[in-house]
């Protein structure tokens, strides 16, 4: 007998870190920024009244103001419920091809998920046994080309050049450089949009901006790109932007300073803490990003994650082929980095 259930659209869903529903804990499972938003941002008063009101479709305030902020035009900016609604928009759009998508076997996991969502097919390029991209992975037919530039989890960067190289061999698809992680120690691709019409790049206020609860993403490149995007959102959603994200959203653009100063403070507590892990028998990827991607040389990441989670500290640990025994932690600030250390250093050292 037929059911309904053979119709159904099945997935396996990408899983997100856990938001423990306690408060007492040092929470370095999902990259979030530990220093929130300015006290100028924190002063805003929201026009609740406003609310009765569909938002801006267009998301002209935060639009305009991305696009005043990176010199370009309101054109060659797309906004987003967070960039996983950018990035899966960018799948929808762009990646519609019979040929597969490129991306690493070690990168976000939420790629291989769209991919799969959405019946795009798609091939994993291994990253070599360092952990770095392998270029000549992305000079063949392909369907598009995607990776986050740091990667993730790994926290390693590739230069402008890499990136320009990959683009320049693939006129025939779109490549998408997801920069979640850029302003931590990066050199931003988008320079290069003026020169390739084929290259998106994709940021978030979730890391950097320290505002992952807002749920704010955005794309920028060429016009035409940007408007093909539209195209898609319109056809799934007109209002994805709130009216409270498209406020706050622009003050934070506004908010230079304090932005220089929070991200200046998450790399100097990175380097800090990178030193003492190697200190305590760690080895550790060099990073980019606000997180680190470690192994220690004798004690399994397994019985690390766990003695951390019996002392309220989260990290995040993947179970997967080649980084089963990594774990990856966000950097918060110099106080919880130095707890972290102090409880790691009653089970781990360089000479166990
Ligand atoms: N890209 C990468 C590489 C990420 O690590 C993340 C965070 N999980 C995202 C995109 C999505 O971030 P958000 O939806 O919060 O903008």
């Amino acid at each position: 007998m037929n059911s309904w259930k053979d119709n159904i659209r099945k997935v396996v869903p990408y899983v997100p870190g856990e938001q423990p529903k306690v408060d007492d804990i040092i929470k370095l499972n999902t990259n979030e920024n530990p220093y929130g938003p300015s006290d100028k941002v924190r002063s805003i008063r929201l026009d609740l009244d406003n609310l009765r009101k569909y938002p801006d479709p267009k998301s002209s305030l935060l639009v305009d103001k991305l696009a005043e902020y990176h010199k370009l035009k309101p054109e060659q900016v797309f906004v987003g419920v967070g960039s996983d609604d950018v990035i899966s928009m960018c799948f929808l759009t762009f990646f519609n091809s019979d040929k597969p998508v490129f991306f690493p076997d070690i990168t976000y996991s939420f790629y291989d998920v769209w991919a799969d969502v959405y019946r795009i097919p798609y091939e994993k390029k291994p990253l070599d046994e360092n952990f770095n991209i392998v270029k000549e992975d992305y000079k063949k037919e392909n369907g598009g080309i995607i990776f986050p530039n740091p990667n993730a989890p790994t926290g390693k960067l590739v230069g402008l050049d890499f990136i320009e190289d990959i683009v320049k061999a693939n006129p025939s698809s779109v490549v998408i450089i997801d920069e979640a992680y850029i302003d931590f120690g990066g050199e931003t691709a988008l320079p290069l949009i003026d020169k390739y019409e084929n290259l998106l790049v994709v940021r978030t206020f979730s890391k950097s901006r320290s505002m992952a609860g807002l749920r704010i993403g955005y794309a920028m490149g060429n016009a035409e790109l940007i408007k093909y995007l539209n195209d898609v959102k319109y056809s799934v959603n007109s209002y994805t932007m709130n009216t409270p994200s498209l406020v706050l959203g622009s003050a934070i653009i506004d908010d230079e300073d304090y932005f220089r100063e929070s991200v200046g403070k998450i790399i100097n507590t990175r380097e800090k803490f990178t030193a003492e892990l190697e200190r305590l028998g760690f080895t550790v990827l060099p990073s980019k990003a606000n997180f680190v991607f470690v192994s220690h040389k004798t004690v399994p990441a397994t019985e690390i994650f766990e003695k951390m989670r019996e002392n309220k500290i989260f990290f995040r640990h993947f179970n997967a082929p080649r980084i089963d025994n990594f774990l990856r932690i966000t950097i918060g600030t110099d106080e919880e980095m130095e707890r972290v250390i102090k409880v790691l250093e009653t089970f781990c050292s360089a000479t166990k």
